[in-house]
């Protein structure tokens, strides 16, 4: 087969069709062809996924129950089972396997295959598409759908191209008269932020970012300026990056989702700070240290984004990571209410023993050990920061940058 060569590479993009909604439908045989939703278990939960009979209706994910019910009466509620779906995912991954080593499980329902160097043993790419499928579908009755090209950009354009059941391919030569109508915000990676700013200076289309002026992208994304360009040409020389092999920089982060939804940056803080005493605890008992620090949001809309910040010299001292996260709070120009605060830290070092270089770090390190001691011995958070006295409870929910264990997080 010599038309593929090792220069041209072949990404296979797999990604469930309505997946937690599949998995409850085939389940329970009362769901099947139904309107059904997937929500998670507290009382501000919204559609985490929903059936196509949903969808059809206009049932979309992140609706609140009530939206969702009002739009489709007939709706039926399903509370998530995340034990059930990580099942299926562990037995997705495992089929996945048998086509290819390198694999990247991208979330508990997309996976990228590299199937460069399988081709000469399983047949062309849209044979291997169909074998994936058929595997998937014999195992574990459910359906997925599958694109196929020359990176993990277009391989994931495919694959949502013919959505459920689909099966597609994107030669190189074709990227080009494919790209050229498309929405710029139908690219993976550009999300309703970047879509806006977009507009806003005239450009819609995949075109028009590929002709854009890069200095004007410059001007307004910086670094990724560049990066949109290629994007919009079908260009992406990301690697698949396989399970176990991710970069060292792993993170631990601690998010949650608010009582109710806050503008206030006095408030915001006071969140920030308890999610930055979870971490570098979390940190200091895995005896890490960090170089970056990064705060996510999430407007009452879902819009999600985060920032980060790297620091001069790496720390796992709760209040460090506050000040920076608070930093990052402070730049930041929150135009909706915010529903959801996180902070993560990565850049992830093992701390080095005891050898200070300040006097100031000795004495903190001392102190966060004794705070985390008395913790430990009373449970929960005996001896806190004064600002976090008065707080409520919150709830933890599963969120949708949740990956299986030893996969990707953010
Ligand atoms: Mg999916």
């Amino acid at each position: 087969m010599g038309i593929y060569t090792m220069t041209e590479r072949v990404v296979l993009h797999m990604d469930m069709d309505a997946f937690f909604a599949s998995v409850e439908q085939r389940d329970n045989p009362e769901l099947k062809d139904k309107p059904i939703a997937v929500i998670g278990s507290n009382e501000r939960t919204v559609v985490v996924t929903s059936s196509y009979e949903a969808r059809g209706l206009g049932v979309k994910t992140g609706m609140n129950k009530f939206e969702a019910k009002r739009i489709c009466p007939h709706l039926i509620f399903v509370q998530a089972n995340h034990e059930k779906y990580t099942r299926a995912c562990q037995k997705i991954v495992k089929i996945l396997y048998t086509f290819s080593p390198d694999l990247e499980v991208y979330s508990i329902d997309e996976s990228f295959l590299d199937i460069t160097g399988v081709i000469h043993l399983f047949g062309e790419p849209l044979t291997i598409g169909r074998k994936i499928k058929d595997a998937i579908k014999e195992n574990l009755q459910l359906s997925c759908s599958v694109g196929i090209a020359p990176n993990k950009l277009l391989a994931k354009l495919a694959s949502s191209h013919h959505k459920p059941d689909g099966l597609f391919q994107i030669k190189e030569n074709e990227a080009q008269a494919l790209l050229k109508d498309l929405a710029v915000e139908e690219l993976w990676g550009i999300g309703r932020r970047t879509k806006e700013v977009l507009n806003s200076i005239g450009i819609f289309t995949c075109a028009q970012l590929a002709g854009a002026d890069t200095l004007l992208l410059k001007a307004r994304f910086g670094t990724w300026g560049e990066s949109l360009k290629n994007m919009a040409r079908g260009k992406d020389d990301s690697s698949v990056m396989p399970y176990g092999y991710e970069p060292k920089a792993r993170s631990i982060g601690h998010s949650m989702t608010l009582p109710y939804d806050i503008r206030n940056q006095e408030e915001v803080l006071k969140y920030i700070l308890e999610l930055s005493d979870l971490v570098a605890r979390r940190m200091r008992r895995e005896n890490f240290s960090c170089n970056t620090v990064a705060v996510i949001f999430r407007y009452n809309d879902f819009q999600t984004f985060s920032h980060q910040k790297k620091l001069a010299y790496a720390t796992d001292d709760t209040r460090r990571i506050y000040l920076h996260a608070a930093a990052i709070v402070k730049k930041t120009f929150l135009t909706k209410p915010i529903r959801l605060l996180g902070v993560s830290v990565s850049g992830l070092i093992k701390a080095q023993g005891e050898s200070f270089l300040f006097e100031e770090d000795r004495r903190l390190t001392n102190l966060n050990k004794a705070l985390d001691l008395v913790n430990e011995r009373f449970g929960g958070a005996a001896v806190t920061f004064a600002s976090l006295v008065n707080h409520k409870e919150y709830d933890k929910v599963i969120s949708p940058s949740w990956r299986p264990s030893g996969t990707k997080k953010y």
